[in-house]
């Protein structure tokens, strides 16, 4: 069967705006060094210098101007931007969470439609850290919380009830990042089995298990399948080990009796430096490509569009 999408508003709802003054030096400079561990063996003329210049590239969209541009190409209308705050667990931050919140709120502004935000405050900024984190809620500017708990905290710190609190009392959606991230970070506190404490505690919370598409499946799907809360998201899909490669990889996700639970991502522009937006989309929807052919209209329109619209706070 195949099928025509064309009728469909795609929503990805896992990108980032590319910028440095909210993904930092620090955060993916060790992105670079592991890239290059890799590539220094393939590639033995490129220098890491080279390699970390490529990455550093994409980060000078302070304004989405190029973001518009690529999301027009890919025939995407509309995004979720995710911004997580690195700054309490990262040196030589020059932007504090407030002033990218205020960055994002100027892009979504300025781009009107195109648009939502999901963001966090690290736990670990205290009171002071919520009632930031609260003030944009009641401006309805913040559409769902993001936590990134690989910053050095665990799902279930003592420090994240009020957030929690917070979010169950209006029914705002928690995605956490899950799995491996850049190596400046452990990676012991973004496990899956971290989070079912969470789902299993706060029912009328909805999780999204960023990656769980991609990482660390097996565990993914299963909270998916036995918590009516809980869902996954598929950024970073380019980027799997799986020896199938993407896209087979996913095609098999979406034979798990999970797709009501699926959603689409792409984690841009984290792996934007050897493809192009337009071309990671277009990968997934190519009739030819064989990804999405076997799924149901109504399938297709939950993990392209319907899922995160049902969860995000508005
Ligand atoms: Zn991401």
């Amino acid at each position: 069967m195949l099928h025509n999408c064309d009728d469909i508003e795609i929503i990805d709802a896992h990108i980032h705006l590319p910028s440095s003054h909210s993904l930092f030096p620090s955060f993916y400079e060790p992105i670079g060094d592991n890239i290059y561990s890799a590539i220094r063996k393939y590639f033995p003329r490129m220098s890491k210098e080279a390699a970390i210049n490529n990455i550093k590239s994409v980060y000078s969209d302070h304004n989405a101007e190029k973001l518009i541009l690529d999301m027009n190409e890919a025939n995407i209308k509309k995004a979720i931007l995710l911004l997580p705050d690195l700054t309490y667990a990262l040196k030589g931050v020059h932007y504090s969470i407030e002033d990218q919140i205020e960055q994002h709120i100027n892009v979504i502004k300025t781009n009107p439609g195109r648009f939502y935000l999901m963001a966090g405050v690290d736990p670990r900024w205290g009171k002071s850290g919520f009632e930031l984190f609260k003030k944009y809620v009641d401006q309805k500017v913040i559409n769902g919380l993001k936590l990134y708990t690989p910053c050095g905290y665990f799902p279930n710190d003592p420090k994240l009830r009020p957030y929690y609190e917070l979010c169950s009392d209006i029914k705002m959606p928690v995605i956490f990042h899950t799995g491996p991230t850049s190596p400046v970070f452990r990676f012991e506190y973004s496990r899956i089995q971290h989070i079912d404490e969470i789902a299993h505690k706060y029912p009328n919370i909805n999780i999204i298990l960023a990656h769980g598409g991609v990482n660390n499946i097996d565990e993914a799907v299963e909270l998916c399948a036995y918590r009516p809360n809980v869902y996954l998201d598929i950024s970073g899909y380019m980027m799997t080990k799986d020896p199938l490669g993407p896209l087979k990889a996913l095609k098999n996700l979406f034979k798990r009796k999970v797709n009501h639970k699926i959603i689409f991502g792409t984690d841009w522009p984290i792996g934007g430096y050897k493809s192009k937006y337009h071309g990671i989309v277009k990968s997934l929807l190519k009739p030819e490509n064989d990804v999405i052919t076997q799924l149901s209209k109504s399938e297709v329109r939950m993990i392209f569009n319907e899922n995160i619209l049902e969860l995000l706070y508005q």
